[in-house]
């Protein structure tokens, strides 16, 4: 699962000259809310009738299409509408942080069934923190059975397990493994990814748009969006701008182990570390205080108008149409505007037309986020052919 290459969003056209495979029909189906009739699935595709309806009936039996109700009022024998079965189809989306993790219940329609947020520590082991997430979940499925699950880390998640952890706050956990002991435990699929890319796949509005998503809490991380694709890069770790060095942070230890990262200066750890603000104890209390104590104000500030600065490079290389800006640090106001202002002085003026710098739907963008990227990969056309091929032999 952890292999698929996933296009989020698509065209939104239907992918022609392609739907040949039952995969394919069924991709066709997912391209289109409304579904389509049966005399038009034959005109899309080209397909021979004997075939499409031989790829219809293994998809039926697998439960993944159905007919619904006539497409028009109309007189006589209206054609029915064959779409894809999302129907009673549960996912989990589960957001590891480093004290927190939240997990949600999604129907495929990416409406939230039901939530909880535990606390946790990150730097316990892996089987102690995946136990009470898995203990939890189990919790909130109540006997409920998902198609899949996916896990939004703090880490840079290369989808081929290549990259090393070492260099992050996830060093001592095995990824390979966790995903083993998840599957096993909720006897579903699960799927790892990023949790500052997951957010970015949440934040898509359109099929074809190009954004960034950045998620400042206790680290900082950046998802990207171009037309439409999620960008994960060679190794999984694109995006990662919370270690690259900025002069502003010189002499500054990073937890990665180097010195003047963006992180070590604009994250919720550099704000915590920071002795004038050492009368807090965690970053809930610090960015609750935000309103009132202008020390935590003037640093907040300073952390945006920082990330702003790297920011503004990532926005002439990308020229994104959106800048979502989420996490518990990233949705207060004085950061955003702090960013947003170093964006716009700093950034090449055309990169900058109807650039939007927006607060990311922090709540759910991360959950429904991965809600899509499940989907995507558990109904990819090779992947279908697979489950059809199963049932078949
Ligand atoms: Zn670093």
């Amino acid at each position: 699962m952890t292999q698929q290459r996933t296009l989020v969003g698509g065209s939104g056209q239907p992918p022609v000259g392609l739907a040949t495979s039952a995969g394919h029909v069924l991709q066709l189906l997912r391209s289109n809310a409304g579904g389509y009739s049966r005399a038009e699935l034959l005109d899309i595709t080209g397909m021979a009738r004997s075939t499409l309806y031989e790829r219809l009936d293994a998809l039926f039996a697998a439960g993944l299409v159905y007919e619904s109700s006539p497409l028009h009022a109309q007189r006589g024998r209206p054609p029915r509408a064959l779409r894809f079965d999302d129907r009673n189809k549960l996912v989990l989306g589960i957001e590891i942080g480093h004290t927190h993790a939240g997990i949600h219940l999604l129907s495929l329609g990416r409406d939230i069934v039901a939530s909880a947020r535990l606390p946790i520590d990150i730097r316990q082991p892996q089987e102690a923190v995946a136990g009470q997430v898995i203990g939890e979940s189990l919790r909130l499925l109540d006997g409920r059975q998902p198609v899949g699950a996916g896990v939004g880390l703090p880490a840079p998640v290369d989808p081929l397990h290549r990259l090393g952890l070492e260099r992050t706050v996830l060093a001592h956990w095995n990824l390979q493994n966790l995903q083993e002991v998840m599957e096993s435990r909720l006897d579903c699929p699960v799927l790892l990814e990023n949790d500052a890319r997951s957010m970015a796949v949440g934040e898509v509005r359109e099929p074809l748009e190009s954004l960034v998503a950045v998620k400042v809490s206790t680290g900082v991380g950046s998802g990207i969006i171009v037309g439409g694709a999620l960008v994960r890069g060679a190794h999984g770790a694109a995006g990662d701008i919370g270690h690259v060095r900025i002069p502003e942070a010189a002499g500054r230890r990073c937890r990665c182990g180097r010195d003047g990262c963006l992180a070590a200066v604009a994250s919720g750890r550099a704000l915590l570390a920071d002795p004038k603000l050492s009368s807090y104890g965690s970053l809930r209390q610090l960015v609750d205080a935000c309103g009132s104590d202008p020390a935590v104000r003037a640093a907040v500030a300073e952390a945006g108008q920082l990330l702003g600065r790297t920011l503004a490079a990532t926005v002439g290389t990308l020229n994104p149409g959106r800048i979502a800006v989420g996490g518990l640090v990233g949705v207060l106001p004085d950061f955003l505007l702090a960013c947003r202002r170093q964006i716009l002085d700093d950034a090449f003026e055309p990169s900058l037309v109807d650039l939007e710098i927006v607060p990311a739907d922090s709540r759910t963008a991360t959950a429904i986020g991965l809600c899509r990227l499940v989907e995507e990969s558990l109904y990819a056309p090779e992947r279908v052919e697979q489950l059809l091929a199963q049932r078949a032999g």
